[in-house]
């Protein structure tokens, strides 16, 4: 290489060396985590010596503001964000069993996961467990049964009752927790149907119910519901006896 061509392009470098700092000290406006490394802007610009052309890279810290933002979105709260696989108390084989067939959904989530009966066993500590590692990769929904249908129903006849109905209908991963807790009227069923359905046509979408029904209890309730989730949910149904040893029947 000439001298002086081998000046030029130490020159050129510098430059661009320079410029690519100066970008670099830019701030951004992005909230929520303060990233000292991209200063917020969730890009950060290096050189491509070879081609003395700098190269915009995506920030490490994006992947930390896709999750904290998909647990914004999950409606989960602060404490429903502490129910995790550690922290669910295993001891009896019950409670071993439970956590094994949640794990293996887990693993490689497919169809639905019911987990029914028994009350103050854990059911909504360990299918918001599910739902917390879930959350790493996938947006999820967060629906408190109850709560959120008393919600649609107040809604009924608005724009805001039927934007919630459908988030809980195209979630990519719903919970239902405690469905159907607090007596049942036509218009629960109906909702529940409208959801259950839509989720139920829509093969990709993960569906996680807990109850203190067991599946037959449901399909006597309402068999449209009821064989819907036993369907969908064979290979992950969790029944928990209704007696202090809670004796688990695992249909897989
Ligand atoms: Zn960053």
């Amino acid at each position: 290489m000439m001298k002086n061509q081998e000046v030029h392009i130490n020159a050129l470098l510098d430059y661009e060396r320079r410029r690519v700092e100066r970008e670099n000290q830019k701030p951004g406006h992005l909230t929520g985590i303060d990233c000292p490394i991209c200063r917020n802007r969730g890009i950060v610009w290096v050189l491509d010596e070879k081609h003395i052309t700098p190269v915009m890279k995506r920030c490490e810290c994006m992947d930390r503001r896709a999750a904290a933002s998909r647990i914004k979105k999950s409606g989960l709260t602060d404490a429903l964000q502490g129910l995790t696989f550690q922290t669910y108390t295993a001891c009896e084989k019950w409670q071993l069993d439970i956590k094994k067939a949640a794990i293996e959904y887990t693993r490689a989530p497919e169809g639905w996961f019911f987990i029914g009966g028994q009350v103050g066993c854990g059911k909504t500590h360990i299918c918001t467990a599910i739902l917390n590692e879930l959350l790493k990769n996938k947006a999820c929904v967060y629906m408190k049964w109850r709560d959120d249908v008393r919600d649609i129903k107040a809604k009924a006849n608005d724009e805001a009752g039927s934007r919630l109905l459908e988030r809980f209908k195209t979630a990519s991963v719903l919970y239902i927790d405690d469905l159907f807790k607090g007596g049942i009227t036509e218009a629960d069923l109906n909702i529940a149907f409208e959801i259950i359905n839509a989720r139920y046509n829509s093969r990709s979408l993960l569906t996680i119910i807990s109850t203190e029904k067991y599946i037959n209890e449901l399909i006597d309730l309402d068999e449209g519901i009821g064989s819907r989730i036993a369907q969908r949910s064979h290979g992950h149904q969790l029944e928990i006896g209704r007696d202090d040893r809670k004796n688990v029947r695992l249909r897989i």
